[in-house]
């Protein structure tokens, strides 16, 4: 097996066991990258020289004796929203362009205190699963897979992230097997968190970013309709209608709810809630948010260490997808007018 291909552990294995050198998995790594990332495009920018640098000086203090973290010279690539002081930071976009952050994040410090060796800086990614209907005009459900990072405790986000990522796998095998008219497209958001804060322009990086995108190139025109799903895992899941998200779809899905009996879950109340859906909805998209904020924020499960999995249940994943694709054939019909 080469070097690439082998996990984090089977790295840290063998380099503890020095049956391997930090330098040689380094340069295996960026030999790599070198290798294909023209084609993946996976890696905004390649800290070659400091990588190298880094893995000798593991290799040397591993030869002294040095008593050495468990992670020391496995290679890693940082997502470009954490800064690596005197590397290019953008978060993705144009308007970082050129910033170069003088300041190393949290996070970095403690790959770095831990003897991981930054490759570089990696792209954010929306990952899309497009599943062919009878016409070209799509309809979207998405959900965001990125988790937000917190230092001062463990967070899993196992409603928070790990929810919508889990209900848009399950999606893609059932609607796989429906006769769709329109085509599906299932939409995994990455950046949806702030890096720091939810303020200003530090959320939704993956939305704005998708919503701008199909704007350039015209495709945006063929999205009828966006589902959005988040924090929907809760045991005691409690969604209220957002008033924010477009009022026929918002209808169409609470009538399906209740013609469902899960109406439990789908509550009538309304709240409103910032999230992915508002670029869509800018931009003229109908958009819908099925979010479940207030009730995990009452039992303290949301951005805390309670967001485990403990605090959720497949039962209301199964909800919300059955109710989901009860409304399906709604939407489609109201779509096609
Ligand atoms: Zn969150």
């Amino acid at each position: 097996m080469s070097l690439t291909t082998r996990s984090a552990a089977d790295l840290a294995g063998m380099l503890t066991r020095r049956e391997v050198s930090a330098e040689e998995v380094t340069s295996a790594h960026l030999d790599r990258i070198a290798a294909v990332d023209a084609d993946v495009h996976a890696f905004l920018f390649v800290d070659s020289d400091r990588a190298l640098a880094l893995a000798r000086d593991v290799d040397t203090r591993r030869a002294a004796g040095e008593k050495l973290g468990p992670l020391a010279g496995v290679p890693v690539g940082v997502k470009d929203v954490f800064t690596y002081a005197g590397a290019p930071t953008t978060c993705g976009s144009r308007i970082l362009e050129g910033w170069i952050p003088p300041y190393t994040s949290t996070l970095v410090q403690r790959l770095l205190d831990a003897g991981m060796i930054p490759l570089g800086k990696t792209h954010m990614v929306n990952l899309i699963a497009t599943i062919p209907g009878a016409r070209k005009d799509r309809i979207v459900i998405s959900g965001h897979y990125d988790t937000k990072i917190f230092h001062e405790f463990r967070f899993v986000g196992a409603s928070d992230g790990g929810s919508s990522a889990a209900f848009l796998l399950e999606m893609a095998r059932v609607l796989k097997g429906r006769k769709n008219p329109l085509t599906m497209e299932l939409l995994f958001l990455d950046g949806e968190e702030a890096v720091i804060e939810w303020q200003d322009n530090d959320h939704t990086y993956g939305s704005r970013h998708y919503v701008e995108a199909g704007k350039r190139d015209g495709s945006l025109s063929t999205i009828k309709a966006n589902i959005l799903v988040d924090m929907i895992g809760d045991r005691d899941l409690r969604i209220k209608r957002d008033g924010y998200s477009t009022p026929w779809l918002t209808d169409i899905i609470w009538n399906a709810a209740r013609r469902g009996k899960l109406d439990t879950y789908f509550v009538p109340e309304t709240t409103r809630v910032e999230d992915d859906h508002i670029p869509f909805l800018e931009a003229g998209v109908p958009s819908v948010d099925i979010i479940d904020l207030d009730r995990y924020a009452e039992q303290n499960a949301w951005h805390t260490a309670k967001d485990n999995l403990d605090a959720v249940s497949a039962r209301s994943l199964q909800a919300v997808g059955d109710v989901v694709i009860a409304a399906l054939p709604q939407i489609e019909a109201h779509v096609s007018k």
